[in-house]
């Protein structure tokens, strides 16, 4: 395993994060739990959780595994979250999270999901920056972070603010241009970055042809080839990974510790593929699941995204055999751009929609 210091807080962290927002079985406690303790025996340091996640219980196994995670005697670190706006709300999820966690400190806590700048001004005004940083007086909170889904210019203002010690963001060969100068920013404060979403929401592994540019070296895997460009940058302190299964952990450990570095022109082959398109393609990160009237928009989304690669999958049937469900479903729209107002990548959704709209007419009248 390789570790990095996290900013300039002189905490070493492991460059393999583990996300707790994927567990197969969530229900079963005891089972996840042996998953995070696992992953330390394989050297991750990094554990990242957060109210809600996997129907509330991911902060509940995190409490079990970490009362025996203590008694290892190795350092651990823990990170979770709130995206209240108001003070007296984030008390209480601080106070609930440290609960279930069975922790007197939580190492990172984020000021979680800035969405906007006006997002960010709530948060702002409502409290609840001013009670994180007083709960780190308190001694409740070691460091206090955020994660955000702003462009990259605009976390640079939220950086610059000099709040936080550190930023968990999406990026991966996907929108990379996009988030730039997010993480620019961050690394000239001195501020530790952690890069969630890693394989693109799976977009990644699931479109290998369009990704092989990645695989640069003998015997690479897709999964290997998107760690190891992520790895590439010095500036990355944690790459999160959503571990499901005690396999997804092994796999993901042993592509970090199979990094070697990258010669120049390996390097700039890989960088003239990032062509800007990637900006524009949905990671299903589902936080467009905002519908008034319940239409599954990252299906839809996600299933455009063929539109941009030469995959042999026809759009309809992948929304037909992948996703259950068909273009009907649209017709309830009401065009109220609810969704693209929650859309991390800021995609022009209702054009989405047309665009795939037409392509699947096509294919049916080609039969
Ligand atoms: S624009 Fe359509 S799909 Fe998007 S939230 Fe509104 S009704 Fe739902
Ligand atoms: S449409 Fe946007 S918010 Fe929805 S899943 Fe795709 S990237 Fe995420």
């Amino acid at each position: 395993m390789f570790y990095n210091e996290y900013g300039d807080t002189g905490v070493k962290v492991s460059a393999l994060g583990f996300g707790g927002m994927r567990f197969e079985e969530p229900k079963n406690h005891g089972k996840s739990a042996e998953m995070l303790l696992h992953a330390l025996h394989k050297g991750i340091t990094y554990f990242d959780t957060a109210p809600g996640y996997c129907e509330d219980n991911s902060e509940i196994i995190f409490g079990k595994a970490i009362k025996e995670m203590k008694k290892e005697g190795v350092p651990f670190y823990v990170s979770t979250k709130t995206n209240k706006p108001k003070a007296a709300d984030v008390r209480r999820d601080l106070e609930k999270s440290l609960k279930r966690l069975n922790l007197e400190r939580i190492d990172f806590y984020h000021c979680w999901y800035v969405l906007t700048l006006d997002d960010w001004e709530g948060r702002k005004k409502g409290g609840a920056v001013a009670e994180i940083l007083k709960a780190r007086d308190e001694g409740l909170i070691r460091f206090p972070v955020f994660s955000t889904h702003l462009p990259g210019n605009e976390i640079r203002n939220v950086v610059e603010e000099g709040y936080f010690r550190g930023v968990t963001l999406g990026y991966s060969a996907i929108n990379s241009p996009y988030r730039e100068d997010g993480i620019k920013a961050a690394s000239e404060n001195k501020m530790g970055v952690v890069v969630m979403n890693p394989l693109g929401g799976g977009t990644i592994i699931q479109n290998e042809e369009t990704f092989n540019f990645l695989k640069v070296k003998e015997n690479q895997s897709i999964l290997e080839g998107a760690l190891h460009f992520l790895m590439l940058d010095p500036r990355i302190t944690v790459r999160l990974v959503g571990f499901g299964n005690m396999h997804n952990i092994d796999t993901a450990v042993s592509a970090i510790d199979s990094f070697q570095p990258y010669t120049e022109a390996e390097l700039s082959g890989i960088e003239n593929h990032i062509e800007s398109d990637f900006n524009s393609l949905c990671t299903t990160c589902m936080y467009c699941n905002v519908c008034p009237v319940d239409i599954p928009v990252w299906k839809f989304v996600e299933t455009a995204n063929s539109l941009y690669f030469n995959t042999k999958e026809k759009p309809g049937n992948r929304l037909k055999w992948h996703w259950g469900t068909n273009l009907s479903v649209l017709d309830s729209c009401t065009e109220c751009r609810k969704c693209e107002d929650a859309c991390t990548q800021h995609l022009p959704i209702l054009e989405r929609f047309e665009a795939l709209k037409e392509r699947i007419g096509m294919e049916q009248q080609r039969g």
